[in-house]
């Protein structure tokens, strides 16, 4: 805690000057252009690779980057998780943002789980995780009968790029996703962030892989 006391300390008599407009202003509405979604993973930072300032960006973030399929059951119940539809819901109907992002990451821990999860058959001793991480059984799927080709990654890397592909699938089941979708009223993308280089991918449809930002 020192440290982000410390840190609070730093930021008022170092940046405050900088951001008290922006704040202000802030207070009483915000307008962000997008729906980020990330993992919960500390050195995903999407403010400071994608150098957006407050208000910029409706961050929602959870392990793995995960979006629950949208469940039609007989009853007409929601999915088990509400918190991530509540984001979508308020972004889409109250923010009206035109985008929304799917940023997954290189080294994620939630996919290395699923990795030693299916190798070892046996779950490791964080219950809630697995429970959590069942929500990516689908990407695991797809990650195994059609991966995508980059030899320069590691299995970790090319199941977490393909878990970002999965989970723009899963947002697709959201009604008011697909009617947006079908207006052009929202565009929806893949990111992917490499820790090491802090270079941003995007996924490309045409060359169907990964493509660095860049100008
Ligand atoms: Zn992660």
């Amino acid at each position: 805690m020192k440290k982000l006391i410390e840190g609070i300390i730093d930021f008022r008599k170092n940046s405050l000057d900088k951001y008290r407009n922006k704040f202000s202003k802030l207070a009483s509405q915000h307008s962000p252009d997008a729906l980020f979604v990330a993992c919960c993973d500390s050195r995903v930072v999407p403010n400071v690779f994608a150098s957006s300032d407050p208000g910029d960006l409706f961050v929602l973030r959870n392990i793995g980057n995960l979006i629950p399929p949208y469940d039609h059951n007989p009853q007409g119940n929601h999915q088990i998780d509400p918190s991530v539809s509540a984001a979508i819901e308020f972004s889409l109907l109250n923010l009206e943002v035109k985008d929304i992002v799917v940023c997954g990451h290189s080294e994620c821990g939630a996919m290395h789980t699923i990795l030693e999860n299916k190798s070892n058959h046996a779950c490791c001793q964080l219950p809630e995780l697995n429970k959590w991480l069942e929500y990516a059984n689908s990407s695991y799927q797809r990650f195994k009968n059609n991966p995508l080709t980059d030899s320069l990654l590691s299995p970790c890397d090319l199941l977490s790029q393909v878990n970002v592909l999965q989970q723009l699938d899963n947002l697709k089941t959201y009604p008011q996703v697909a009617q947006r979708l079908q207006t052009n009223q929202l565009t929806i993308h893949g990111w992917w962030f490499d820790l090491a280089t802090a270079n941003v991918f995007h996924y490309d449809q045409s060359q169907e892989k990964f493509v660095l930002i860049d100008h």
